[in-house]
Formats: C-alpha cells, sequence, structure tokens
C-alpha cells in the first residue's frame, strides 16, 4: 500500500521549493492527482489527505470509478480521447487537457451542445516531435486556436505537453520552456489571455513548475507504481 500521506506531504515541499526558486506562488500550481489504475478506496485514501483534483485517461475506467468516489471531488480528462467516447466524456469529466485535433474539438463541441455545458479545455502540442506522442505541432498552434472561435461550447484555457520520457528531469526543460514560449505567443496573436499550462509528470514536475505550469499532473510519485495497482 502507498502512503499517499506522506508522498502527498514530500510532493508539496517540493511544489513550494520550486515554487521559490522560480519566484511563483505555490496557490498557482494545481497538483492533478492521477489515480489511473487504482481502485476507489486509493481514491477515498488520497481525498482524505486533501485532494480534490483528480485525473484520469481512459473514458472507460472514469465511467466505472467515479460514482464510486467522494462526490466533492473534480475530475479532469488527461488522456487523449477518441470521437466515439466524446458524450461520455463531457458528461464525466469538467476539464479536458488534451484537445489534440480539430476533428475531435468539432466532435466535443457537438456533444456539449447537447448536454448545455460548456467545457474548458486544453489545446495538446507535440513539442518534442516525437512520432508516438500527440497533438498540434507547434507551427499549427495558432490557426488551431483561431479555429476554436467555430466551437462556442469549448473554452480554450491553454496548453498541454507531454516531455519525452528521461530519467534527467533536467533534460525536460526545454520543451517546457517551449510551450510557454508558445503560450505567450499565442495570447498575443489571438489578443487573448490562456492562463493554463499543463506540463510536468512525477519524473519532472518541479522543473516544470520553474518554467510556468500551472497544471502538474501526478500518478506514480503519489500512488506508487501502477504495477501494484494491477495486482489487486
Ligand atoms: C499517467 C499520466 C500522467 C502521470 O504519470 P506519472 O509519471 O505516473 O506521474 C500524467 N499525464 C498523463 C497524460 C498521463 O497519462
Amino acid at each position: 500500500m502507498p502512503n499517499i500521506a506522506d508522498n502527498l506531504t514530500a510532493i508539496q515541499k517540493r511544489i513550494a521549493a520550486a515554487c521559490d526558486r522560480a519566484g511563483r506562488a505555490p496557490e498557482d500550481v494545481q497538483l492533478v492527482a492521477v489515480g489511473k489504475k487504482f481502485p476507489p478506496p486509493i481514491i477515498h485514501e488520497a481525498a482524505d489527505c486533501g485532494l480534490t483534483l483528480f485525473g484520469e485517461n481512459r473514458v472507460q475506467e472514469a465511467k466505472a470509478k467515479i460514482p464510486d468516489c467522494p462526490g466533492h471531488l473534480r475530475w479532469h480528462f488527461i488522456g487523449n480521447l477518441q470521437t466515439n467516447k466524446c458524450r461520455d466524456a463531457v458528461a464525466l469529466f469538467d476539464f479536458l487537457h488534451a484537445v489534440d485535433s480539430l476533428h475531435l474539438a468539432a466532435e466535443l463541441n457537438k456533444r456539449c451542445e447537447q448536454a448545455a455545458k460548456v467545457m474548458p479545455v486544453l489545446l495538446e502540442v507535440n513539442v518534442s516531435g516525437e512520432g508516438s506522442k500527440h497533438g498540434f505541432t507547434p507551427e499549427a498552434a495558432v490557426a488551431a486556436m483561431e479555429a476554436f472561435f467555430e466551437f462556442p461550447q469549448l473554452e480554450l484555457h491553454g496548453l498541454m505537453t507531454m516531455a519525452p520520457f528521461t530519467r534527467q528531469p533536467e533534460s525536460a526543460r526545454p520543451y517546457f520552456q517551449k510551450l510557454r514560449e508558445l503560450k505567450s505567443a499565442c495570447e498575443d496573436q489571438l489578443g487573448a489571455p490562456l492562463p493554463e499550462l499543463s506540463m510536468g509528470m512525477s519524473g519532472d514536475y518541479e522543473i516544470a513548475i520553474e518554467e510556468g505550469a500551472t497544471f502538474i499532473r501526478l500518478g506514480t510519485t503519489l500512488f506508487g507504481p501502477r504495477s501494484a495497482a494491477d495486482k489487486d
């Protein structure tokens, strides 16, 4: 069993130290607790530690799990969404981190309209250019955002990325810097603020905070390895 309370205390210290180094306020960084693969009792335990914001990356898993979790929690969808899952995603989640195509945005807009819901979303950008990653190229981001004016049910709040996996957190910094710079460039082009940057996971969140992350998405460092959850 992971000790979520101890893990969270250690994480909060690291968040505070990273904020200190960057001259930022800790309240400006929101921790998304990624409890994917972990069952409702573990989510209850995390909620008992005071966590309220949770992330999931599979609609089917979330659909089975959320009804068995405390009702006051907020759920963000952080994974890539297939168009045939949009209706459920719109019903289950109140924020989507990884809109990676205009085709998906159009489908989401339609489903939000049917549900009479306005959905805050982030655009996923493939900053590293790795073929395994989803998202718009940095060059395509502004044009994609302009296309969002066609989707009145979607509220664009900023950008999201995943840095390449590495054991050296520092090597993620250039990707986070690039997303921050892209956010400023998009704000200038659009003439509108984009307050959110979703970047940083268990291995690199302190670097992400130094580079301006407003959402960090933490799984393993909070809950322990997901392989442990699989064995349950
Ligand atoms: C699983 C996942 C995370 C959390 O990953 P950890 O390395 O376990 O912190 C963050 N973001 C996304 C999109 C994920 O799918």
